[in-house]
C-alpha cells in the first residue's frame, strides 16, 4: 500500500489488532466468497439475517485502539484501585499463587485455552489435575466423593439445600436451618434460591438447631466471626430431627481441625480460593462440593471418573458426562454447565505442590500468628468475642473510628460490624511484622508488646484456639501426587507433562458449534495477574475500588451499545447463572405488578438444556414449544400454546439465531407474540458471536439476556470454566436484578437478594472483555461477526455434498455454525457422530458439538478467529474422513475393523506388535500431511463410557492400576 494512502487511523496503527484477531485475510475472503458465489460480505449478511432486525448503522463505541493504548489505559484504571493489605477474610483471602503455577498455568494458554473435556482422549492432562483437586477437597473435607467445582461457595450452599430435599424424600418439612455464623453473601444467595424452591429459611444460633422442624441444616466451619466449635453434637441434633446436614468449610483450617466427614455431615461445601488463587475483587475462584457415597448419582456439576480405554488401560473422564440438562430438561439437578475448571486446577496444584507437610507448616503458621495476635490484644485490654479461633479473631467493645484512621496511615483492612465489633482474618501471607503492625493498630504504639516474645510465651503453655474436641487426627494427601512434585523442576516438569496431554486452541481449531471458541489474545489476558486486579478483596472499601468500579461501568456501557439494553448487571458468573438471575428478574417485576401467578415459561424444543433447568429453579413451568421441519420455532404452536396459557404466562426463553444455526425471520413476531399475552422474553445470548454490529436483542423484542463473555467476548474456557454471564435488560427490570448484602449496588431495590457470592461476580476476568472491544472497535467487531458468517458459510458449502448440512435460513444460508446430519451415513454404513468425532483426533482437531441440539448430528462454528488455512485444513480432514466411511460402506474395510471405529490411534497402537488390522499404522496414525509434521498425540486409546459410570471411582487411582 502507498503511505499516502494510509489512512490516519491505519497510520496510528488503530487497526492492526483486528486483522489479529480476524483470521481471514482480504484475499481469503475473496477466495471464500468466490466458493460461495456471494458478490460480497455485505450481500451474504443481506441473505442471512433477515433485513427486519438489523441495526443499520455502526455501533456507537470508541475505538479501535491499539494493544499497547489498551494496556496503557487499563493500567491507569488498575492504579486508581489501592491495594491494602486486606484481614476482612469473609471468605476471601489472601494467597501466594506459586510463581511455576502462575507462569505455567494461568498465564498458559496451553491451560487456558482448553475446552470442556468433552473428548477425554486429548483432556487427560486437565483430567488428572482435577482429579488431584477432588481427591485434596475429599481428603480435607472427610468425604468419600467430591465434584470438580462450583462457581462459588454461596451457590454450593445454595445447591447443597437442593441436595438436601431431593436426597431426604421422605421428610415433608420446607424448612431449612442456617445457623446464624453464615457468611453473610452465602445467606443472601441462599434466600434468592429459598424464595423460588418454596423453602423457608430459618437462620438462628447454631446450638438451637435441635428445636427447628426442618429437611436440611448448614452450618459455618469456623464461624463468621472465627469461631471454632465441636461440630458433633450440632449435627448430631440436625440428625434426629431427619435432617440433613451440610457443612460450609474453610479448606485451609481442615489441614487442623477435624473433617466435617469425620464429624457426621453429609456434604461439604466450601471456596478454594485461599489455595493459590488471588481473590480478583470477587472471582473467578473454584467452590468445592463433596458428599458422602450414597449422594453420588446427585450431585450437580461435574465429577472425573476413573474409567479404562479401549486397550483396558486406566483412563480419566467426566463421570456421567452427558450434559445432564439436555438429557433431563426441567427435571436436571442443576443448571450448571460452565464451572470453575482452570481454577480447580489451580487449587489442586498447589495442593501437590505443598503436600500435606507444606499444608500443615501454612495452616500452622496462620494459627499460631492468630493466637499471638489474640493474646496481645487481650493484654492489651481488649475483648474478645469468642474463645476459639483458627485464623480470625473478633474483638468487641472498641471504637471503630479511631481505628479506622490507623488502619488508613498502615494501608491495611479489618472487617468492621460497625456495631463495636472488628474481626481480623490472617492468612497465608500475614507475618510476624504484619501482626506487629496490627498491635499498632488495635492498641495505639505504646502497646509494648513483642510479637517473638508472646510467641515463646504461648509455646511454653500449649497451643490455644482450638478446642481440643476439634483437633485433626486424620492423615490427608497421602496419594504419592502430593508427595512428589514439591521441587521446582519436578513441578514444572509435572505441569508440562499434563498440559502436552491436551489439545488446546494452541494446537488446532476448535470446531464446537455454540461454544465460540475463538482468539483469546494475549494482550487481553494480561491484565489479570496485575496486582491492582489480582489482590482486590470484594468487600474492600469503595475508595479502593474506583478503577475496577468504572473498568465495570465502562464494560457495562459497552454491552449496552452492543445489546440494545438499558443496564447490564454484571453478578452472574456463568450462562446458566445468567439465565437463572435474568427469570429471576422477571418474576420479581411480574410480582411487583401483581402478577406473581404468571409462572409459565415458553420453551422450543431445540433449546441449550441449562434453559429449562434455570426456569424450573426460578419456579417456572415449562411449556415445550416445537419446532417446524425446517428447525424455526413453530409459530402456530407458539401462538397456540401463547393462547392457552395467557392469564400464566410468564415469559418464553429463545435462543437466536436458533441453536440450529439459524437467524429465524419470525422472531419479532415470536416475541411480539408473547408481549401480546403479558409474558417477558429471555433471549438467550450464547449465540451473540453471530449478531454483535449486526442486530440486537434490545431491539427485536428481548427484555432481558444473558451474555456469554466467556465465549463472544474473549474470556477463554479455562477447560470449563471460569465464565461470566452478566445479563442485559429493558429498564422496566433494571431495579430487579440482584443486589448485594455486603456491597450494596445502586439503583437495585434492596431487597433483590444476589445469585453469586461476590457483587461482580468474577470481576477479575472482565478487564479482558473490556480490552477486546476496546481494540476492535465498532468496526472491528461488525467485521468479526462478519467474519464468523463467512466462515460457517464456507464451511457449511465445502461440506455439503460430503455431509448434509442439516438446517439453513430462507436464503440457504446458516448463521456463525451449521449442523452437518450423520444420520444417514450412520444408516448406510454403521459409523457414528462418535466414531467421526474420534477419527477427527487422528487428523490433529478437537470434534465439533456432538449431538446438540439435535441427536446423531456434529455441529461446527469456526467463529472469525480462524483462517483460511485452518478452515480447509479441517474441511480437507471431514471430506477425507467421508472417503473412509464410504470404504467402510463398499465393504472394502469391515464395520469391526476400520480406522474409525478404532480412532483415536495411539503410540502404543503403533507399537503393538500385533497389529493386525485391515489397514496400515499410517493410515490410523498419519492420516494427513499435517500430523505427519506436527503429530499431538492422544494419550489414551477411546474411552470406554459405560464402564466409568458403572462404577464410580472418582479419586485418584492407585499406582497399582497402571502396573497390570
Ligand atoms: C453455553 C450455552 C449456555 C450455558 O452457558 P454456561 O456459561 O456454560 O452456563 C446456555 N445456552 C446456550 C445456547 C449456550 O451455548
Amino acid at each position: 500500500m502507498a503511505h499516502e494512502t494510509l489512512t490516519l487511523a491505519q497510520l496510528a496503527g488503530h487497526d492492526d489488532f483486528i486483522s489479529r484477531h480476524n483470521g481471514p485475510t482480504d484475499a481469503n475472503v475473496a477466495r471464500m466468497l468466490a466458493t460461495l458465489g456471494e458478490e460480497s460480505i455485505a450481500q451474504l449478511v443481506d441473505r442471512t439475517v433477515p433485513a427486519a432486525i438489523r441495526l443499520g448503522r455502526e455501533l456507537d463505541l470508541e475505538g479501535p485502539r491499539t494493544e499497547s493504548e489498551a494496556l496503557d489505559y487499563l493500567k491507569r484504571l488498575a492504579r486508581q484501585n489501592k491495594v491494602f493489605k486486606t484481614y476482612i477474610g469473609q471468605g476471601y483471602h489472601n494467597t501466594h499463587l506459586p510463581a511455576v503455577i502462575q507462569r505455567n498455568v494461568l498465564e498458559n494458554p496451553g491451560w487456558y485455552t482448553a475446552y470442556t473435556p468433552y473428548q477425554p482422549e486429548i483432556a487427560q492432562g486437565r483430567l488428572e489435575g482435577l482429579l488431584n483437586f477432588q481427591q485434596a477437597v475429599m481428603d480435607l473435607t472427610g468425604m468419600e466423593l467430591a465434584n470438580a467445582s462450583l462457581l462459588d461457595e454461596a451457590t454450593a450452599a445454595a445447591e447443597a439445600m437442593a441436595l438436601c430435599q431431593r436426597g431426604n424424600k421422605k421428610n415433608k418439612s420446607t424448612r431449612f436451618f442456617i445457623s446464624d455464623d453464615v457468611l453473610p453473601q452465602t445467606l443472601d444467595v441462599m434466600r434468592t434460591r429459598a424464595d423460588y424452591f418454596g423453602f423457608e429459611l430459618i437462620v438462628d444460633a447454631a446450638e438451637n438447631v435441635g428445636e427447628h422442624d426442618i429437611f436440611g441444616a448448614l452450618f459455618q466451619y469456623p464461624g463468621n466471626t472465627g469461631e471454632v466449635r465441636d461440630l458433633a453434637p450440632l449435627l448430631e441434633a440436625a440428625r434426629e430431627r431427619g435432617a440433613m446436614t451440610v457443612v460450609a468449610a474453610d479448606l485451609l483450617s481442615l489441614v487442623v481441625l477435624k473433617s466435617p466427614g469425620s464429624l457426621g455431615a453429609d456434604i461439604v461445601v466450601g471456596t478454594s480460593q485461599r489455595f493459590g488463587v488471588p481473590m480478583g475483587f470477587g472471582g473467578p475462584h473454584a467452590a468445592f462440593f463433596a458428599t458422602t457415597d450414597k449422594l453420588k448419582r446427585s450431585i450437580p456439576g461435574r465429577i472425573i471418573g476413573v474409567s479404562k480405554d479401549s486397550r483396558g488401560n486406566p483412563a480419566l473422564r467426566m463421570a456421567m458426562q452427558t450434559r445432564e440438562q439436555h438429557i433431563r430438561r426441567e427435571k436436571a439437578t442443576s443448571n450448571i454447565c460452565t464451572a470453575q475448571a482452570l481454577l480447580a486446577n489451580i487449587a489442586g496444584f498447589y495442593a501437590v505442590y505443598h503436600g500435606a507437610e507444606g499444608l500443615k507448616r501454612i495452616a500452622t503458621r496462620v494459627q499460631r500468628l492468630t493466637s499471638i495476635l489474640a493474646e496481645g490484644v487481650m493484654r492489651g485490654g481488649l475483648n474478645l468475642q469468642h474463645s476459639s479461633w483458627f485464623d480470625a479473631i473478633t474483638i468487641t467493645g472498641i471504637d471503630e473510628g479511631k481505628i479506622l484512621g490507623r488502619e488508613l496511615t498502615h494501608e491495611i483492612n479489618l472487617r468492621h460490624h460497625g456495631d463495636g465489633r472488628v474481626t481480623i482474618n490472617l492468612d497465608e501471607t500475614t507475618t510476624a511484622a504484619d501482626v506487629g503492625v496490627l498491635f499498632d493498630v488495635l492498641l495505639g504504639e505504646e502497646h509494648g508488646l513483642s510479637v517473638a516474645g508472646l510467641d515463646q510465651e504461648l509455646l511454653a503453655s500449649g497451643t490455644r484456639g482450638i478446642p481440643a474436641a476439634c483437633h485433626r487426627d486424620s492423615d490427608f494427601l497421602t496419594h504419592p501426587t502430593f508427595s512428589r512434585y514439591h521441587s521446582e523442576t519436578e513441578m514444572l516438569r509435572y505441569l508440562k507433562r499434563l498440559e502436552n496431554k491436551d489439545l488446546s486452541l494452541t494446537h488446532a481449531m476448535i470446531p464446537l458449534g455454540s461454544c465460540t471458541m475463538k482468539l483469546n489474545a494475549t494482550t487481553e489476558m494480561i491484565p489479570i495477574t496485575w496486582p491492582e486486579f489480582a489482590n482486590i478483596h470484594p468487600f474492600a472499601p469503595s475508595d479502593q475500588v474506583v478503577g475496577y468500579r468504572q473498568m465495570i461501568d465502562e464494560l457495562s456501557a459497552f454491552l449496552v451499545e452492543i445489546t440494545g439494553y438499558d443496564a447490564i448487571s454484571m453478578q452472574p458468573n456463568s450462562g446458566a447463572q445468567g439465565e437463572y438471575a435474568g427469570l429471576v428478574a422477571i418474576r420479581r417485576y411480574q410480582a411487583s405488578v401483581g402478577e406473581s401467578e404468571r409462572d409459565i415459561c415458553l420453551i422450543p424444543s431445540s433449546a441449550h438444556g441449562t434453559n429449562p433447568a434455570s426456569a424450573a429453579m426460578a419456579a417456572m413451568k415449562v411449556v415445550v414449544v416445537e419446532c417446524d421441519a425446517s428447525g424455526n420455532i413453530d409459530i402456530d404452536d407458539l401462538r397456540a400454546k401463547a393462547e392457552q396459557h395467557s392469564d400464566k404466562l410468564s415469559a418464553i426463553m429463545i435462543t437466536y439465531p436458533s441453536t440450529h444455526g439459524v437467524f429465524e425471520e419470525t422472531v419479532r413476531e415470536a416475541c411480539q407474540v408473547v408481549h401480546d399475552h403479558g409474558g417477558q422474553v429471555y433471549i438467550d445470548g450464547a449465540n451473540m458471536n453471530a449478531q454483535v454490529g449486526i442486530c440486537r436483542p434490545g431491539d427485536f423484542g428481548g427484555d432481558v439476556s444473558h451474555l456469554n463473555l466467556h465465549k463472544t467476548f474473549c474470556i477463554p474456557h479455562g477447560g470449563g470454566g471460569p465464565g461470566m454471564g452478566p445479563i442485559g435488560v429493558k429498564s422496566h427490570l433494571a431495579p430487579f436484578v440482584s443486589n448485594h448484602v455486603v456491597t450494596p449496588l445502586q439503583g437495585v431495590k434492596p431487597e433483590c437478594t444476589a445469585v453469586s457470592a461476590a457483587a461482580f461476580g468474577s470481576a477479575a476476568i472482565l478487564p479482558i472483555s473490556w480490552a477486546y472491544i476496546k481494540m476492535m472497535g465498532a468496526r472491528g467487531l461488525r467485521e468479526a461477526t462478519e467474519l464468523a458468517i463467512l466462515n460457517a458459510n464456507y464451511i457449511a458449502t465445502r461440506l455439503d455434498g460430503h455431509y448434509p448440512v442439516l438446517y439453513r435460513g430462507k436464503n440457504g444460508t446458516v448463521a456463525h455454525e451449521c449442523i452437518i446430519d450423520i444420520r444417514p451415513l450412520k444408516a448406510a454404513s454403521g459409523i457414528s457422530e462418535e466414531d467421526i468425532a474420534k477419527r477427527l483426533i487422528d487428523y490433529g482437531f478437537h470434534a465439533p458439538t456432538m449431538s446438540f441440539p439435535v441427536a446423531g448430528t456434529l455441529m461446527v462454528e469456526p467463529t472469525e478467529s480462524e483462517s483460511l488455512y485452518e478452515i480447509d485444513r479441517f474441511c480437507d480432514a471431514m471430506i477425507a474422513i467421508r472417503a473412509e466411511i464410504t470404504r467402510v460402506e463398499q465393504g472394502e474395510w469391515t464395520l469391526e475393523d476400520n480406522p474409525l471405529i478404532h480412532a483415536p490411534h495411539t503410540q502404543a497402537d503403533l507399537m503393538d506388535a500385533d497389529w493386525n488390522r485391515g489397514y496400515s499404522r499410517e493410515i490410523g496414525a498419519f492420516p494427513s500431511e499435517h500430523v505427519k509434521a506436527a503429530k499431538q498425540w492422544p494419550a489414551v486409546n477411546r474411552v470406554d463410557n459405560v464402564h466409568g459410570d458403572r462404577q464410580l471411582i472418582c479419586s485418584c487411582p492407585s499406582i497399582d492400576l497402571y502396573r497390570d
